[in-house]
């Protein structure tokens, strides 16, 4: 068995899932399934598909054979969670198998057309990168793409009278490309948003999140949980675009508006904060009045063993040049895994010694030294 058994695996369950479980299975589900049961000796092989599901969503790494699991999976996880694909599995399709192009040869029209939607927002900003390096106006097309992303990020739902508003001027972007990155809602549906992860889903009869690692705790009278109340063309952000924009986009938004309020109150030192400058080569750039630069990419993973490889020399060409670098954690998942940044610092192997690996918490006081600092004029 090899790791492409287990990608097939994955999508035949993304595929099983998204027809809510309903026969016949799909037939690389089937067929990831068959060559499971030859090869799982861990435990003994569920008779029922009842046993089977519940199977799916222990963590792999308590069953699954460890030869052919690709390290790219987090194997605490299970495939399933609460019977709809798990977190780590959802990411792992997103991130690992549609964006890095590897959709086999026999994967179904279904899972090849969630690829293509999933493709819509990254033609969107290679769109953009192009233009930003070439038209006459990058001043322009950097706003409009911090204007979309941003929309994307405070906007699980939203409506076409919605974006004919924010974007009827835009002159980079269509709104119909940025509707296509929504699907509708159902007629008189009762939709849920999570200020701190977007869109809810409800399965049996709770709401669930999308990162339940991260945000978990979903009842109705929290005051970061709110109803949508459904009007006539109400959109929803598409799984994908949920997963791996608006999501991750939430922490980013939360740090760079704690250095907004930095900013407005010592302007005099921290100068200048460009948001996904240089359209989105990184997250944050903070200038400070003595000329020096910080680059700040955000990254919010479980597990510190799949974020380092991910971890490499950020982007410092032309105006995107920096004096440090800092990859930022939030402080949560520090607190999950009290040796997060022990495991990170070393497994990553790539990073100049300029760029550093801490939390948001430990960055912003970074941030609030460097100012009081240059108050005192050392
Ligand atoms: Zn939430």
């Amino acid at each position: 068995m090899e790791s492409t058994e287990f990608d097939g695996l994955v999508l035949g369950l993304a595929e099983f899932v998204r027809r809510d479980g309903r026969y016949p299975y799909p037939e690389l589900l089937s067929h990831a399934l068959n060559k499971l049961a030859l090869e799982v000796t861990a435990v003994p092989y569920p008779r029922t598909l009842t046993g089977l599901l519940a199977l799916l969503e222990k963590p792999v790494k308590n069953w699954y054979p460890r030869r052919s699991l690709p390290k790219e999976f987090d194997s605490d996880f299970g495939l399933l969670y609460e019977g709809v694909l798990s977190e780590e599995a959802s990411r792992y399709f997103y991130e690992e198998l549609l964006e890095q192009g590897k959709i086999p040869e026999f994967a179904t029209a279904a899972t090849k057309q969630i690829a293509i939607e999933n493709y819509q927002f990254y033609k969107i900003l290679a769109r953009l990168q192009e233009l930003y390096n070439n038209d006459t106006d990058p001043k322009r097309v950097q706003q409009e793409y911090v204007l979309l992303r941003l929309f994307l990020i405070k906007n699980g739902y939203t409506t076409p009278a919605e974006l004919r508003k924010v974007f009827s001027k835009t002159r980079y972007i269509d709104i119909q490309e940025i509707g296509d990155l929504y699907e509708d809602c159902l007629e008189d549906e009762v939709c849920w948003n999570c200020d701190r992860c977007g869109p809810l889903f409800k399965k049996y009869g709770k709401l669930r999140g999308i990162k339940p690692s991260a945000c978990n705790d979903h009842r109705q009278n929290l005051p970061y949980v709110r109803q949508i109340t459904w009007k006539q063309g109400l959109r929803r952000l598409k799984f994908g675009i949920h997963l791996r924009i608006c999501l991750p986009g939430i922490p980013e938004i939360r740090l760079f508006s704690t250095l907004e309020e930095l900013h407005k109150k010592y302007p005099e030192q921290l100068c200048n904060i460009h948001l996904y400058p240089g359209i989105d080569r990184y997250d944050l750039q903070l200038c400070f009045c003595d000329k020096s630069t910080w680059a700040v990419d955000i990254k919010d993973y479980r597990s510190p063993y799949n974020l380092a490889p991910k971890l490499t020399s950020l982007f410092g060409e032309g105006d995107l040049r920096y004096d440090e670098g800092f990859y930022v954690i939030p402080i949560q998942r520090l607190q999950q895994r009290e040796d997060y940044l022990e495991i990170l610092r070393e497994q990553v192997t790539k990073l100049p010694s300029s760029t550093h690996l801490l939390s948001d918490a430990v960055f912003e006081e970074r941030v609030i030294n460097k100012i009081e600092q240059l108050r005192e004029g050392k």
